[in-house]
């Protein structure tokens, strides 16, 4: 599949990058390691009349720590952070998933920033143009059905990151720089809850800096995924063990990831919890996976991932 026609460019600065998205508003798109927007691009599914490669601007590519936070740049390769050595010893749950996103060649291409930002996905929409047309368009892509739900009258395209459900176990926050100026918020408040256009984001914002508490834990990390050696998950579920309690987050079954506390991990708690995840999980026919296999795993996950995060703590 070849690339449509578009202009590029590769500013050096944030400046420069939030100038040329406002010459081009609406129009323009951003390229971190290109791994998710360029395959959109190949199928047609976007169609920017400008990409802006932000590979080239200064100190997006750092990873630094202070007292409170470990601040790593949205550029950072995933290859790159699942290397840096505290990654492993402070926060296991989020090592897992680096290692387990796709395979190291798309690791060390694809960046946490483009991880955390990747379109939702579906069985039914990441298909050619010619497949697509033949089917008919879908809510996602401006039409009137939903081609995986007969009847459905919403899109329930699934967002399939390995590490934005690890890094909210995490509490982690996102720092932003858009036209309209600077914010960091938690990395929860980003999902919006509409698979069609799935975060909130203001126009033009650049993810610049990914923050996590410097609190080292145990943790865990689950996905099922057809080939092991470079799927998306069908399914993931996150564990971070916190005092006597901990956090939960599962991801690949809808628009957003779904996030849980529990004030302490004992047997009841955690079948409470696994049950919880059983109801809460809404799967419908967009995977190769069957939706029921998909929802029952949603339980078995969260106790296997809970229990290899509580040997690791003995
Ligand atoms: C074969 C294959 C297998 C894959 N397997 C997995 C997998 O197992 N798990 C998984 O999680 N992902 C997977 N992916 C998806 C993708 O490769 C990764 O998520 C990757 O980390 C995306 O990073 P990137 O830098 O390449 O993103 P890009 O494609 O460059 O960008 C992705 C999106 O984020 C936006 N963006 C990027 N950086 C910024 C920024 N700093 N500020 C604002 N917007 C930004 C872009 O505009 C784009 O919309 C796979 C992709 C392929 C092609």
């Amino acid at each position: 599949m070849i690339l449509p026609k578009f202009t590029y460019a590769k500013p050096k600065s944030i400046d420069e990058t939030i100038e040329l998205y406002t010459r081009y508003e609406g129009r323009a798109c951003y390229l971190a390691g290109g791994t998710d927007i360029i395959p959109l691009a190949k199928q047609r599914l976007v169609a920017p009349v400008i990409v802006i490669d932000l590979k080239n601007i200064e100190g997006l590519k750092t990873i630094e720590k202070n007292d409170d936070f470990l601040i790593i740049g949205a550029n950072t390769t995933i290859f790159d952070l699942k290397k840096y050595p505290l990654t492993k010893e402070y926060f296991r749950g989020f090592y897992e998933s680096l290692d387990e996103t796709s395979c190291e060649t798309l690791q060390m291409r694809g960046t946490i920033g483009g991880n955390i930002l990747q379109n939702t996905r579906c069985l039914f929409y990441n298909k050619s143009i010619e497949w697509r047309t033949a089917r008919g368009f879908c809510f996602k892509m401006g039409g009137a059905v939903c081609n995986a739900v007969p009847k459905g009258n919403i899109c329930f395209s699934n967002y399939c990151s390995d590490n934005a459900v690890s890094l909210i176990t995490l509490s982690a926050e996102l720092g932003f720089v858009s036209p309209k100026g600077e914010r960091r918020i938690n990395i929860e408040e980003i999902f919006s809850g509409n698979s069609i256009k799935p975060f909130n984001l203001e126009p033009g914002e650049i993810l610049t800096r990914i923050y996590i508490p410097m609190k080292k834990n145990s943790g865990a990390y689950e996905k099922i995924r057809v080939r092991g050696s470079i799927d998306y998950p069908l399914i993931n579920v996150a564990v971070a063990l916190k005092d006597s309690g901990g956090d939960v987050s599962i991801g690949g079954v809808g628009p957003a990831p779904l996030s849980y506390h529990i004030d302490s991990v004992d047997e009841n708690s955690v079948e409470a919890l696994a049950q919880k995840a059983y109801s809460d999980v809404k799967t419908v026919a967009n995977t190769v996976l069957t939706p029921s296999y998909r929802k029952r795993m949603a339980k078995v996950l969260v106790k296997r991932a809970i229990k290899r995060a509580l040997q690791e703590v003995k």
